[in-house]
């Protein structure tokens, strides 16, 4: 009984964070603009809400009847480890202290319009103050959130738990060591033809096609959606009901079709966790008081970016696909075919801006941001020299003069939240989806299946292995478990080896 009552409470909570998502999708899809001020107090009540009612004495309570009840089941059983998991968030947050969340989330409420401005004025010393504001903050809160090596580990941990400066190091060395010679490489050979995508391709059949293709991986509409946004994003309020949003360029194809699969992939990650979890801290990151069935930003990232990239992006997707592509855009395609429309999905060129790099730079991109976070909290490196750190590392990791800080240090709108700590995810959600998508193309019936353009075997396969587990296990346990080791970035690093010296004959 004792532990049905706190499971009922730990309900509540993620209650109240699925409301908070759902203000927050209506905020980033419909809400005129008109709604904001007010909107923006309605997250930040529920919000605080949510975490009152985690740490709130009656809570702790509850816990401490439900633990003896459970005391004699295995260590590994599912009550166990939530309670352990609860009790872990809850010592989270009361070890940091109520003001300085206040004062991030004052700092995050404001961070938006000054950073708007000062990007918009390519004006880095503009945003400044804010910045500084920033990193002390977080470097205040890394003290009390506790570390054993790095500050920077400490504000990882609500993003990424366990990864640590010391262990993305060798990971990052492995990647450079194995992307930049492919990079030089593929710079002195002559790019595939891209003009066919940039032709006039209508709002509404990009939107059908996208989401025919999402479907077709398995997205399930009975418990989706998709709709138009700024800044496309995945989001879930329960299994049940799991939204995806794009962003149409006209004359740009490939941004919304790949940005659907990839948001997809997130969706399926939800969509697919154990229904026995729904309203349970399985399905509640209650660290970062966010209601969501991955285990972490990384493993959420591996799904998008292996339906994205590992599948959508292959030469078989397309050899299977192409003619569903041509149906759909018969004019706009009609001088093209499936290996000219793969490669020119393909191509790879240096650019200045993250969420426009192709597959091969945007783990550059993620790397320098990584260093340059762990040396702002760590304090070798001062915000006023941070436009140089930037642009010496676009220069030696892209070989580009970066020309203004708006399509440099300003791009990224993460810092205006007042939050440091979460970029890694995307460079980890690579790596663990080529360490993911080698482990179930060995099952016969996922390689058999996709040589038939049938994706659900291959989606049971990650359901199996990935979605449904939920939050019961944690990344590395996941890991371990699907491919046999932990973090390794070789089968990433071969993927991209063999299309591009495919595509690019490097
Ligand atoms: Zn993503």
């Amino acid at each position: 009984m004792g532990y049905l009552a706190f499971l009922e409470r730990m309900g509540q909570v993620n209650d109240l964070l699925n409301a908070k998502s759902i203000l927050n999708w209506d905020a980033l899809t419909k809400m005129p603009p008109g709604g904001a001020e007010t909107r923006a107090k309605q997250l930040a009540t529920l919000s605080v809400m949510a975490r009152d009612l985690l740490v709130a004495d009656d809570t702790r309570s509850l816990l401490d009847k439900a633990e003896p009840e459970i005391a004699a089941k295995p260590a590994d059983c599912v009550e166990a480890v939530i309670c352990r998991q609860v009790r872990e968030a809850i010592d989270y947050h009361l070890r940091i202290p109520a003001e300085l969340v206040r004062k991030r989330a004052e700092l995050g409420s404001i961070g938006h319009e000054i950073w708007a401005h000062a990007r918009a004025a390519s004006d880095f010393s503009a945003y400044m103050p804010h910045l500084t504001k920033t990193v002390a903050l977080n470097r205040e809160m890394a003290e009390y959130i506790g570390y054993e090596g790095h500050p920077y580990d400490a504000l990882m941990f609500r993003f990424e738990p366990g990864e640590t400066v010391a262990t993305l190091k060798p990971l990052f060395a492995k990647l450079r060591d194995g992307m930049l010679p492919l990079l030089r490489a593929i710079a002195q050979k002559d790019a595939p033809r891209i003009d066919f995508l940039e032709r006039h391709y209508p709002a509404d059949q990009q939107l059908a096609f996208g989401l025919k293709m999402a479907e077709k991986l398995g997205y399930d509409l009975n418990r989706g959606r998709l709709d138009l946004t700024v800044h496309p994003f995945e989001v879930s309020f329960t299994r049940n009901d799991v939204r995806i949003t794009t962003r149409i360029v006209e004359d740009w194809m490939p941004g919304s079709l790949f940005g659907t699969l990839h948001e997809a992939g997130h969706a399926l990650y939800e969509q697919f966790s154990d229904p026995a979890y729904v309203r349970t801290p399985l399905a509640t990151d209650l660290i970062g008081l966010y209601a969501v069935s991955g285990v972490s930003f990384g493993a959420h990232e591996s799904q998008s970016r292996l339906f994205e990239n590992q599948v959508g992006r292959s030469r078989q997707f397309w050899e299977l696909n192409f003619g569903a592509a041509r149906d759909a855009f018969p004019d706009q395609l009609a001088d093209v075919d499936a290996e000219a429309f793969w490669r020119g999905v393909n191509r790879v060129k240096p650019g200045f801006i993250r969420v426009e790099a192709d597959e091969l730079t945007y783990d550059f991109h993620i790397m320098l941001r990584v260093d340059i976070e762990a040396a702002l909290t760590d304090g070798s490196l001062a915000v006023k020299d941070l436009p140089e750190a930037w642009n010496a590392k676009i220069k030696e990791y892209l070989g580009l003069d970066v020309p203004d800080d708006r399509r440099g240090v300003l791009q990224d709108v993460h810092w205006s939240s007042g939050q440091i700590g979460t970029f890694c995810n995307y460079t980890i959600g690579n790596v663990m989806a080529g360490q993911l998508f080698e482990a179930a193309n060995k099952d016969a019936g996922v390689a058999s299946g996709m040589a038939q353009a049938e994706y659900a075997p291959l989606r049971e396969w990650m359901t199996t292995h990935v979605h449904q587990h939920g939050r019961r296990f944690s990344r590395d346990e996941l890991l371990v478990k699907a491919s046999g080791r932990t973090l390794d970035p070789a089968p990433y690093i071969t993927h991209l080896t063999s299309k591009y010296s495919e595509i690019y004959g490097v």
